[in-house]
């Protein structure tokens, strides 16, 4: 039996690229209905993230106007990864991809994702082969991030975002992580079941610019590291007792000055003194500051994103 995709696109302020990708996604998927890789009832759902341009208005239009299309709307911006997750929660299939709204990511690598799939794996990772299109400045953080993430020993696929393709058992395992902290590209690793990646040259935006900007990428990153990994705290404890190992060096020193000449105690080695403790101090108050805030947010366990409308679904799950 053929299976239902559904494509998942979390859409905030984009009504500039919007006409654009619904052109594109209709193209594609109504070609793989027709060459019979997916059942006809196949669905592209985009989830409008709180935008507060024109993006419902185009969404809403489209689903009216060809059943191919459905849509979530958010009760406000919840962020990337939750609109991804309300997208996937929410609409029924067999298989899912989930894919951003400026088409970034190339979308006509879908069927050789949806081919891997049908040779049995679960998740398929879209890997990005080039970043050419990105800025210099995004390409290098980039890399060093997951050179990073590896040495903290995350586990993660080395230049994959959030565009892949999961089966409905994938993601129905993935509702079992209840994290509030989202950083999907580290958690679907964790879900173990044969995976595959798919290669592809990452394009320029053709329209709109990044709704990542550099705090809400800071924050992405810090969330990848954070949730995944107690190396930073770890590595407080070690800078502790090297720290304290220094001390203990200095400690004879000055038992050595003050027995060979004298106590001289000098204003400028007390003041080096006081000022490297108390940076040494606050990094590591601040590290552990950072772990307890985590811990804040999950155990309030508020919803990773609200439901204000739903159009163009015909059955109910
Ligand atoms: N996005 C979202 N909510 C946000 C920020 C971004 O749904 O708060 C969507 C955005 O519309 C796009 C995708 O996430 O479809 C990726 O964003 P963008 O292309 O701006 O990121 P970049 O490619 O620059 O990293
Ligand atoms: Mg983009």
């Amino acid at each position: 039996m053929l299976k239902k995709l559904a494509i998942i696109l979390p859409c905030y302020n984009e009504e500039e690229i919007l006409p654009h990708t619904i052109r594109k996604m209709r193209a594609l998927i109504r070609g793989m209905i027709k060459k019979k890789k997916i059942s006809a009832d196949s669905k592209i759902c985009f989830v409008n993230d709180g935008s507060r341009d024109d993006t419902w208005n185009i969404i809403k239009k489209t689903c009216a106007k060809d059943k191919l299309f459905c849509a979530v709307n958010l009760s406000r911006n919840f962020g990337h990864q939750g609109a991804i997750l309300a997208g996937m929660y929410e609409v029924c299939a067999d298989v899912y991809v989930t894919i951003d709204a400026d088409l970034q990511d190339n979308p006509d690598c879908i069927p050789q994702m949806l081919e891997k799939i049908n040779s049995g794996c679960d998740i398929v990772y879209g890997v990005r082969d080039s970043r050419q299109t990105d800025s210099f400045f995004k390409r290098t953080t980039a890399v060093l991030y997951y050179r990073l993430l590896k040495f903290l020993g995350v586990n993660i696929v080395y230049n994959h975002a959030d565009f892949r393709m999961m089966t409905k058992r994938a993601v129905e395992t993935l509702k079992q992580f209840p994290e509030r902290n989202l950083f999907l590209r580290a958690i679907v690793p964790l879900l173990g079941f044969k995976s595959a990646q798919v290669y592809y040259d990452r394009t320029a935006r053709q329209a709109g610019e990044t709704k990542y900007p550099l705090k809400k990428m800071v924050a992405l990153a810090w969330n990848g590291v954070s949730n995944f990994s107690i190396v930073p705290l770890r590595l407080v404890t070690f800078l502790g007792f090297f720290v304290c190992f220094l001390s203990v060096l200095f400690l004879c020193f000055v038992i050595y000055r003050w027995s060979v000449r004298g106590t001289i105690v000098g204003w400028a080695s007390m003041v080096t003194i006081i000022t490297v403790f108390s940076g040494v101090q606050l990094v590591s108050l601040g590290i552990i500051g950072e772990y307890l805030a985590k811990i804040f947010v999950e155990v309030k366990k508020r919803p990773l994103f609200i439901v204000e409308d739903k159009i163009g679904f015909e059955q109910a799950c």
